[in-house]
């Protein structure tokens, strides 16, 4: 039995930008479909809050109205950030977004000052992830004499390590690098709060009209446990999320002895340690500490990895 061209049903692949419970905001062609799970389609989990995420690839039909849609596929992941979920959910996985191209974090030149410590602890969960990172060091502007060897020192430091690093200033203009770098792909930004983050997608996006400053910090504080991420659909055909709450992704899942294996600095070096079990921390014949003193290994880079460990160390494995 045909159906004539009329009445066949119009299926659409797109992205979910952003969820209110029961109702999904679905980017396809274009435009923004509010879009609804049909019935049969069955979505109980009980380790998961939402099951579907934003950034999940998804198939929706258009009701006849082509106003609105229901999900009737949703498309297998390549990657997720997620967080315990608070409350009377705790313990269940929240995904913050799914489908990351890149995650992003935004570091200050000055005020705040350059935060090693954070950035390589979202390196580190990034790699524990799959999921490619980048750089942004933004607040060039206010760059001095002083203070241009030692950004010039990180940037060359962290592009050593393979990732993209991106100079920006969210005040004064200049960011056509970090559209570039975002055309086409989900990016997650994150980073200590007063980096510039908000201004910076308001910079890329002028239409987004993001808080900025005191208000955003007083509002995200109260909101973590019930916020849900949106994707930014950028005019170039990428998309940039803010992700609250991202501090608490991922570390809890590597074993301390583990770590070193994502710093790619340090990892060429376990192997020739003198004890298998060394944590290149106070032990003799540690090749990763003589990298170190070489000046192989940054030092910086060294604390960041004794400082993650200690954390685990204290987190979950007490007999490490
Ligand atoms: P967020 O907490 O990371 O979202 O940071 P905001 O976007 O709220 O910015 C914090 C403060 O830094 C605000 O007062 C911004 O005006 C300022 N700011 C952001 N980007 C720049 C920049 O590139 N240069 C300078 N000088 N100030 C900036
Ligand atoms: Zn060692």
């Amino acid at each position: 039995m045909a159906s004539s061209p009329d009445s066949a049903p119009t299926y659409l692949e797109g992205v979910v930008t952003s969820s209110t419970g029961s109702w999904y905001d679905v980017r396809a062609e274009g435009r923004t479909v509010p879009s609804r799970i049909r019935g049969k389609f069955r979505l109980e989990t009980e380790d998961v809050t939402n099951p579907i995420a934003v950034g999940d690839r998804v198939t929706i039909r258009l009701t006849e109205e082509d106003d609105t849609g229901f999900i009737t596929e949703i498309h297998d992941r390549v990657n997720k950030l997620s967080r315990r979920a608070a409350g009377p959910r705790t313990g269940q996985e929240h995904i913050l977004v799914a489908n990351v191209d890149r995650i992003w974090s935004v570091q200050a030149v000055e005020f705040p000052a350059f935060n090693p410590r954070f950035l390589d602890r979202l390196l580190v969960a990034a790699a524990i992830h799959d999921i490619p990172a980048g750089l942004i060091i933004n607040k060039v502007d206010l760059m001095t004499q002083d203070t241009a060897p030692r950004v010039m020192d990180l940037h060359l430091r962290y592009a050593d390590l393979g990732h993209p690093v991106i100079v920006t200033s969210a005040t004064e203009g200049l960011t056509s690098q970090l559209r570039e770098a975002f055309a086409g792909q989900i990016n997650a930004i994150t980073g200590p709060s007063g980096t510039g983050k908000s201004t910076l997608l308001n910079a890329l996006e002028p239409d987004l009209n993001l808080e900025t400053g005191a208000v955003s910090e007083k509002t995200r504080k109260g909101t973590h446990t019930t916020t849900h991420a949106t994707l930014h659909p950028l005019s170039n055909d990428g998309y940039v999320v803010d992700t609250p709450g991202i501090r608490e992704f991922g570390l809890r899942d590597v074993h301390p002895k583990d770590l070193a294996h994502y710093f790619p600095d340090l990892a060429p070096y376990v192997n020739a340690c003198r004890f298998p079990d060394c944590t290149h921390d106070h032990e003799p014949g540690c090749a990763v500490k003589d990298a170190v003193e070489r000046g192989d290994i940054h030092p910086e880079r060294h604390k960041s990895y004794l400082a993650i460990l200690e954390s685990l160390r204290e987190e979950q494995t007490p007999e490490y």
